[in-house]
């Protein structure tokens, strides 16, 4: 599975006249291990020899390439994660109050309804479609907690913990 990753990675860069350097293939490896998106904050922590800068150049040239995908919930946050055709299908959640993205997998059920929904659409439009991305915006469950009020966490760190599921 590595070793496709790798071998895809060169391929593309190729295709746009880029060589698969060290840093870039640091910067593959470490996406491909992470198993979901990171920062560059998490990048720089994980990677702590490649310069900042140098990163951030890797990630333009291996998105340009069709390696990399940029994953946000706004203009603050952004994370990369490799291109959905290098890994496999996914959907993401993305909080805007942390930055946080969590990477879910619909069922096959969810997938099959959505294609369908989509196709209505696009026919509509004379368009074909190849592919679609849904990301649900929101709040994650740790900055929702932390929105509470002092006296509420106080009182949710004890044993009655209010839910609403
Ligand atoms: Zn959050
Ligand atoms: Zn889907």
């Amino acid at each position: 599975m590595n070793g496709t990753v790798h071998g895809l990675a060169e391929q593309r860069l190729r295709q746009i006249s880029q060589r698969y350097t060290s840093g870039r293939r640091e910067i593959v490896e470490l996406l491909a291990r992470a198993g979901n998106p990171v920062s560059i904050e998490d990048i720089a922590e994980r990677a702590p020899r490649l310069p900042r800068s140098s990163a951030y150049r890797h990630l333009v040239d291996l998105q340009q390439a069709g390696v990399v995908r940029r994953v946000a919930a706004n203009d603050d946050h952004s994370r990369f994660e490799l291109a959905e055709d290098i890994t496999e299908h996914h959907h993401h959640l993305l909080c805007t109050s942390c930055g946080g993205v969590i990477d879910v997998t619909p069922t096959p059920a969810f997938e099959k309804a959505m294609a369908r929904y989509l196709d209505d659409m696009t026919n509509s439009n004379g368009f074909v479609s190849s592919d679609h991305r849904l990301d649900v915006i929101g709040t994650c469950a740790t900055c929702r907690d932390g929105r509470m009020e002092p006296g509420a966490i106080t009182e949710a760190a004890g044993s009655r913990r209010p839910r609403r599921d």
